[in-house]
């Protein structure tokens, strides 16, 4: 099958778009995405030190080299890479990370722990960059409505003690998109695809949003859309107490706590 935008062969039909795309432009897709995104969250500003968090998976490789990609022009913006201890673990993966790190020549920073402190104090960091994708937000929501929280709706999981403000920006991109730009980077740095896979209720509520969405493509997007929508507007009416005490926060801190939570950091 070619790709729609040129002769091509293409690497993936978006049932969700109806169209083929090469690898090309399947990764300035992605890109545009991302970059909407930030803009919509407002997750870059002048003087920001983002750390990347690397896990070994083929997102976060994939986040580091758009981030990279995106800041090579930006003397304001300082980026580093950032191993991780949380859902991808073991030295494998963390070699993987490293190697990453050193072939876009990105320096790195102490481990990000599982309860999302930092190992050593890092105080010019302003943002950490997280590389969720849809999936894991769409996984993430469809719990919580199904738990029956309207407060961890919003402010999806009750514990994760990032002192940063976290950025996510390829929220709006499937997983699959995720592996294939790292693929199409050609590095020959082998990284563990997808989202690692869940056990309990969580795992039934993925194995059901996996059976259903080819079936109606858009619902990822509708449980991004009911997330931001409800975070944007309603994150102060609705009662939530964080197990440590804490009155819920706001937009951000919300997105803290779920973003520990989607990649197994939280409880
Ligand atoms: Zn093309």
């Amino acid at each position: 099958m070619q790709c729609d935008k040129c002769r091509d062969d293409a690497v993936l039909f978006q049932s969700y778009s109806g169209r083929h795309l090469c690898g090309r432009h399947l990764m300035a897709d992605i890109e545009i995405r991302a970059k909407r995104s930030i803009r919509a969250h407002r997750w870059m500003s002048s003087g920001d030190h983002i750390a990347v968090v690397i896990s070994g998976d083929k997102k976060s490789g994939a986040l580091l080299s758009f981030m990279k990609k995106l800041t090579a022009d930006r003397r304001d913006i300082r980026l580093s890479a950032m191993p991780s201890g949380g859902a991808v673990s073991g030295k494998s993966a963390r070699s993987a990370a490293l190697k990453v790190a050193a072939l876009l020549r990105i320096p790195c920073l102490g481990a990000l722990s599982p309860d999302g402190s930092l190992a050593t104090a890092q105080e010019s960091i302003t943002k950490i960059a997280q590389g969720l994708s849809l999936d894991d937000i769409a996984q993430g929501v469809l719990a919580q409505f199904l738990f029956g929280d309207a407060g961890r709706l919003v402010h999806p999981w009750p514990t994760g003690s990032s002192p940063f403000p976290v950025i996510c920006p390829f929220i709006a991109v499937p997983s699959e998109e995720l592996d294939l730009y790292w693929d199409c980077q050609g590095t020959g740095i082998d990284l563990v695809p997808g989202t690692p896979s869940r056990e309990g209720l969580q795992k039934d509520i993925n194995a059901f949003l996996e059976e259903y969405s080819p079936r109606h493509p858009a619902t990822k997007f509708a449980l991004l859309h009911l997330w931001e929508q409800l975070s944007k507007w309603n994150a102060a009416t609705l009662p939530f107490t964080d197990t440590d005490g804490r009155d819920s926060g706001d937009g951000m801190h919300g997105m803290n706590r779920f973003c520990c939570g989607v990649t197994g950091r939280g409880s």
